[in-house]
């Protein structure tokens, strides 16, 4: 029973990390932002369906043409659809504008399957057509937010464009690291110490080692922990292009990033997600059947132990955080409801700041408005019990109470056994 108890902590707490949003944006996103800070990339524009495409092609004449799906997932390039055609990759490079329109149509609504995405793919919503670059060499760089050194890190390799996890396995003596200081920054030197490790020489050295210094300056103004180059490529007319670029921003800077946050789309994320983000409250969907609306990771965790220990398994969990309102709690029921698999509630609230008599009163509300169908199992404790108590006892709703997480943990289990 513990170990099992202790595999649903560990599942939780996986699943929590993964939860753990740091903003993601869509290559062209990624790639209009490293324009702004000087960083080398080619010409685009981003197209949602066929008419727009022809559209706006006919504006523009490049020697060849890079058509890219845009999805947060990479390996686009190995990647294939499920519901397309099946010799479709998602980066498509031609010369011709009628292969541009077809490739960019192909794409579009359709799901894309990557080595980085689930099986069922990505559904393709918007394509990029680009300038393609005459690529002669393809390096790897990234710069990430390293807990190690605390500070930030500039990895790079000269076998870029594949898979890098790949390189650090099999040729670990080709990836460099190089710590830098966050309050000097990097330096003329380090820049240039990179360009060489990345085998750029003469003046093609200077200038990889002038748009190291750019992604550095965009990842510290951005509040980005990620900026990853890969390809950062050399091209046959020696110019050094960032041709992919991938970019996570710390969720904490949201504040002081107005504009950068703006522009998440909400692509691709679980929509019960997006609509508890709206109410700041943090939605996790799991696999079982018996919903959990709880105040605080910790408890989240000890309510999914105790769930699994009673023979349960959790639906989902809805953690409504420290100054839950009465609106809060109803926006909270809605959300964990919409889900078919539910077929009781568990409503776990350790009022340290929150008001337990705030919570019944919500519960109650939510309760009549939703006009629950499931049973609804409650342990509250803490700040202004007894009076929350005694709103729910008064109620004539047929909510179950319990004294303890134990006894909630089983009356939710037996109701719906
Ligand atoms: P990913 O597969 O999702 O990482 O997408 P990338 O943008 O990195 O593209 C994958 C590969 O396609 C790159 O490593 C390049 O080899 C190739 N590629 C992408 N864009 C271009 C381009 O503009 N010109 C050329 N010649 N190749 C490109
Ligand atoms: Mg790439």
């Amino acid at each position: 029973m513990l170990s099992c108890a202790r595999t649903a902590r560990l599942t939780l707490r996986q699943t929590w990390l993964q939860q753990l949003r740091f903003l993601n944006l869509q290559e062209y996103q990624s790639k209009e932002l490293l324009d702004k800070y000087g960083c080398t990339v080619q010409r685009f524009f981003v197209t949602k369906n066929p008419d727009e495409t022809k559209q706006k092609i006919s504006n523009f004449t490049y020697g060849e043409y890079v058509v890219k799906a845009q999805i947060l997932a990479g390996g686009r390039g190995k990647g294939r659809f499920i519901d397309g055609k099946s010799d479709l990759s998602g980066v498509v490079l031609t010369t011709e504008k009628n292969k541009v329109i077809e490739s960019a149509s192909g794409m579009l609504g359709k799901r894309l399957v990557t080595k980085q995405t689930a099986k069922e793919g990505v559904l393709v919503e918007n394509v990029m057509v680009a300038e393609s670059v005459d690529i002669s060499r393809e390096t790897y760089l990234a710069i990430l937010m390293d807990r190690e050194s605390n500070g930030p890190v500039i990895v790079a390799s000269p076998a870029g464009g594949m898979d890098i996890e790949e390189v650090a396995e099999k040729q670990p003596d080709l990836i460099y690291k190089e710590l830098i200081d966050i309050n000097t920054g990097v330096t003329n030197k380090q820049c240039l110490k990179i360009a060489t490790n990345l085998k750029f020489t003469g003046d093609l050295a200077k200038k990889a080692a002038e748009q190291v210094k750019a992604l550095y300056n965009l990842f510290i103004n951005v509040d980005a922990t990620q900026v990853e180059i890969n390809p950062f490529a050399e091209t046959s007319d020696n110019r050094v292009f960032c041709v992919d670029a991938k970019l996570n921003f710390d969720d904490n800077a949201a504040f002081r990033q107005k504009e950068i946050f703006a522009m998440d789309t909400h692509a691709e994320a679980d929509p019960r997600e997006v609509e508890a983000e709206k109410h700041h409250l943090n939605y996790i969907g799991l696999t079982g059947n018996i919903a959990c609306l709880v105040n605080g990771a910790g408890l989240a965790m000890a309510t999914m132990d105790m769930i699994k220990l009673k023979g349960g398994e959790p639906a989902n969990f809805l953690d409504v955080g420290g100054s839950v309102t009465e609106d809060g709690v109803y926006q909270a029921f809605g959300i964990i409801t919409s889900d078919p698999q539910v077929k009781a509630i568990l409503v776990n609230i350790f009022g340290g700041i929150v008001n337990c008599a705030t919570v019944a009163n919500g519960l109650i509300t939510a309760t009549k408005r939703i006009q629950l169908k499931v049973p609804l199992v409650v342990r509250l404790e803490g700040t202004n019990v007894e009076a929350a108590k005694k709103i729910l006892e008064s109620s004539g709703l047929p909510i179950i109470t319990a004294k303890n997480l134990e006894e909630a943990a089983e009356k939710a289990v037996h109701a719906i056994s």
